[in-house]
């Protein structure tokens, strides 16, 4: 199947023409620079296969990347699930299985509203592990009350640290 490619004019990167919902602008900065829709990327070898953009943006759309935040998707959490259980040692991989849940957000109420709350990935007695997308990072908090996160981390830990954590945990 060919596709025609086209250059964005603002990071300069090839880009499939029918992936972006403007002329001259790859999915990536015309979601940043005008609120089309973004491409949900996936990367492999250093290129989106569904967009084709090459992952870098100008320094204007960086600038206005850092200014708006919003939270992580599912498939980018889940990538990041995969990547931590990757790294698990047999063992280590079962007790995950035991612990782990099919991702879902939880209240917190210091941080948690903006991204309507946080993913909690697994669940061991009154521990979770969640992942705080403000921070990028893997964290433990207790909880009394199902659906609710205790008290708000700013860990940066990836997911296979954390689940050795909560595995000592009393
Ligand atoms: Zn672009
Ligand atoms: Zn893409």
């Amino acid at each position: 199947m060919n596709r025609e490619i086209k250059i964005c004019d603002e990071c300069e990167s090839e880009y499939f023409a029918n992936a972006s919902e403007m002329m001259k602008l790859c999915p990536d900065c015309s979601h940043y620079l005008y609120g089309y829709k973004n491409c949900d990327h996936e990367f492999l070898n250093g290129r989106c296969s569904k967009c084709y953009w090459n992952g870098r943006s100008s320094d204007y759309v960086n600038g206005l990347k850092s200014i708006k935040w919003e939270p992580i998707s599912l498939s980018e959490l889940q990538d990041l699930i995969e990547a931590g259980v990757s790294k698990l040692s047999v063992e280590d991989r079962e007790f995950w299985k035991a612990i782990s849940i099919k991702p879902a957000k939880w209240k917190e109420l210091q941080y948690g509203a903006e991204g309507n709350g946080f993913w909690v990935v697994a669940i061991k007695d009154s521990n979770v592990i969640w992942y705080n997308d403000i921070e990028e990072g893997f964290n433990i908090s207790t909880f009394t009350q199902y659906g609710e996160i205790a008290k708000y981390y700013t860990e940066q830990d990836e997911l296979q640290w954390s689940i050795r954590k909560i595995k000592k945990a009393p």
